[in-house]
């Protein structure tokens, strides 16, 4: 049986145990802006709770929420004021954006030194060259739940099923810098089961549920399911048959309460380094 890899309790004790009084010893609170473009009912879930973490922490923080409707134009009319703003350290816009707005120009247009998703290209590129700056929230909640769990990676095998720039990608690269051999598998991955089952650590991104049978998880593998979906019975579930993966798992991460707090924790964390660079 998996020891759960409860990211609810570690996102908890990061957040007060070495957020908090870090961001209380500043010469001023550190400032994350949030940025909402129309009414995605899963989007303002998410937004609302960074807005509630980022609070609880002591953070100043500034919502913006925008009718779906909002020109391109706006929005980056919008970056650039917050960009400017010496009480914001943090930016982020939340994905997805409506679809007349192309989210490759606003996330390009943000001050790299303010990503605090780490979306950025140059943010992007500088984790890719092993000298991160801002790490995206997903991938490095996903690293410190493993380091937290002491989850041996050196040697290991780790297979990442998802390649998009929020997670696979960043995710391949902190294991790859942790000396893991990384294979990155996707949509036109042929034998994808002949890949996971190999897998000593094994991160699931792809946005379907239940879409890795508990049966392909090798025995004593640690298993990191980002993915959310919710199913008709209005439940969410991850990406891996949980019920069964557990039962062969080394560590498991549970849908919700795993990947989903520590991706918010490692906002905050992201922020109160941001605040730290600028300040001290
Ligand atoms: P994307 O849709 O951007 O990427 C999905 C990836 O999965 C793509 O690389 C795609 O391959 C791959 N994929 C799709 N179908 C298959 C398949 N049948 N076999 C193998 N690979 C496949 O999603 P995101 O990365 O943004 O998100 C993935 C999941 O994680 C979603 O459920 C999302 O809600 C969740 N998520 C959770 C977060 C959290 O905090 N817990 C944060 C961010 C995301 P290809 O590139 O070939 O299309």
């Amino acid at each position: 049986m998996a020891i759960i890899l409860n990211g609810r309790r570690l996102a908890k004790s990061l957040n007060q145990g070495r957020v908090k009084p870090a961001a209380a010893s500043l010469s001023r609170p550190p400032g994350l802006a949030v940025v909402l473009v129309g009414g995605d009912p899963a989007s303002e879930v998410y937004v609302r709770r960074k807005g509630l973490v980022a609070e609880r922490v002591g953070f100043h923080h500034r919502q913006i929420t925008l009718p779906v409707d909002t020109s391109e134009a706006e929005v980056l009319a919008i970056v650039a004021e917050l960009n400017s703003d010496d009480a914001i350290d943090g930016i982020l816009v939340q994905l997805p954006l409506p679809a007349h707005v192309n989210s490759k120009l606003v996330l390009d247009a943000l001050d790299p030194a303010k990503d605090v998703d780490g979306f950025h290209p140059e943010n992007a590129g500088l984790l890719a060259q092993g000298r991160p700056r801002f790490v995206a929230c997903t991938p490095k909640g996903c690293m410190e739940l493993l380091a937290d769990a002491e989850v041996p990676l050196s040697g290991k095998q780790a297979v990442i099923v998802g390649r998009s720039n929020i997670v696979g990608r960043p995710m391949a690269m902190l294991l790859e810098q942790a000396n893991c051999t990384v294979t990155v598998c996707h949509s036109r991955t042929r034998e994808l089961e002949a890949h996971v089952r190999c897998a000593d650590v094994l991160v699931a991104a792809i946005g379907r549920p239940r879409h890795i049978p508990g049966e392909w998880v090798k025995p004593g593998a640690a298993v990191l399911d980002v993915g959310i979906n919710r199913i008709d019975d209005g439940s969410l579930v991850g990406d891996v048959d949980f019920a069964v993966a557990e039962q062969r798992a080394g560590w498991i991460t549970p849908v919700p309460g795993g990947v989903g707090p520590m991706t918010i924790a490692m906002l905050m964390a992201n922020t109160l380094h941001s605040a730290q660079l600028r300040l001290c």
